[in-house]
């Protein structure tokens, strides 16, 4: 249902992000992927997203620390597949240590490609949104944007910030067809998780395997790690027209975190 419709999803090119533009290739969408990576393997997910659309798609290598690459990625965007109808805001690193000792320049990382990133893209697809009177903002919170745990300083500040930009847009954009939500998961097992296990093991003192049963999964009742296609679904369903009167909602999908 999404055929002739563009979607930008940033820092797609593994876990989360690389769900939601499988899942809206899935539906027609032409997709632009963003983020680091092995050329090879990024050559291979766009190719393997041209063939489940029968549509185009790309990728950029945008830094999300750097608003000038940003609107270049927007632009080239709009050149080559069309102005964005839905934007997916999605790149995120974490830094796992406590506030005396947080890198400062961790914490510029965190809030610039978490949170800024997303303003300067929103700034740029929302005049075309407009123009076509349609339009899709999905933002990758977390439960970290609804409370927080110890340790995360930057990232749930920023997490926090994109569900107050989310509420923030979705006014802004009300009579204008478009909607603009927050998505925002429990643990799903990615990267990104994987990567913060040394981190956490070295700020608590725990094995890996505490460091999971008792620290990730500790705070998630289902004690089951959310799934990337369960989150695409919910992308995809955003983007349908029975999601129209959804807006400003930062929605969770955390195995139940935040009903705590
Ligand atoms: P991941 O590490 O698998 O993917 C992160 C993506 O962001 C990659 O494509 C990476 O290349 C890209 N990226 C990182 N820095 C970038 C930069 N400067 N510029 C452009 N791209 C950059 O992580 P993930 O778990 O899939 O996380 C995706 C989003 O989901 C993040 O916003 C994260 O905070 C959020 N999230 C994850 C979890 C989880 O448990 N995995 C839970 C809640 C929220």
């Amino acid at each position: 249902f999404l055929k002739g419709k563009t979607a930008l999803i940033t820092g797609s090119t593994s876990g989360i992000g690389l769900g939601y533009a499988r899942a809206l290739a899935a539906e027609g969408a032409s997709v632009m992927i963003n983020g680091f990576g092995d050329a090879a393997e990024i050559s291979g997910y766009v190719e393997e997203l041209i063939r489940t659309s029968n549509a185009g798609a790309l990728h950029s290598a945008a830094d999300m620390t750097k608003p000038d690459e940003i609107r270049a990625m927007v632009a080239d965007c709009t050149a080559k597949l069309g102005a964005p109808d839905i934007l997916i805001n999605n790149a995120g690193i974490q830094h796992v240590s406590p506030v005396d000792s947080f890198p400062e320049d961790k914490w510029d990382a965190i809030i610039a490609i978490i949170l800024s990133s997303a303003f300067h893209t929103t700034k740029a697809v929302v005049p075309a949104m407009k123009e076509k009177g349609w339009g899709r903002i999905i933002n990758t919170g977390s439960m970290h944007s609804l409370v927080a745990s110890p340790f995360k300083s930057a990232y749930n500040a920023a997490k926090h910030g994109i569900a107050g930009f989310t509420k923030t847009i979705a006014l802004e954009v009300a009579r204008d067809g478009i909607t603009v939500n927050c998505i925002c998961p429990g643990y799903v097992w990615t990267p990104l998780v994987e990567n913060q296990i040394p981190d956490t093991m070295r700020a608590r003192g725990l094995t890996r395997d505490q460091v999971i049963n008792d620290v990730l999964l500790a705070g998630q009742p289902q004690k089951q790690f959310v799934q990337v296609d369960q989150l695409a679904s919910l992308a995809v369903y955003l983007c349908s027209d029975s999601a129209s009167a959804i807006t400003g909602a930062n929605l969770s999908m955390d195995g139940g975190w935040t009903a705590q």
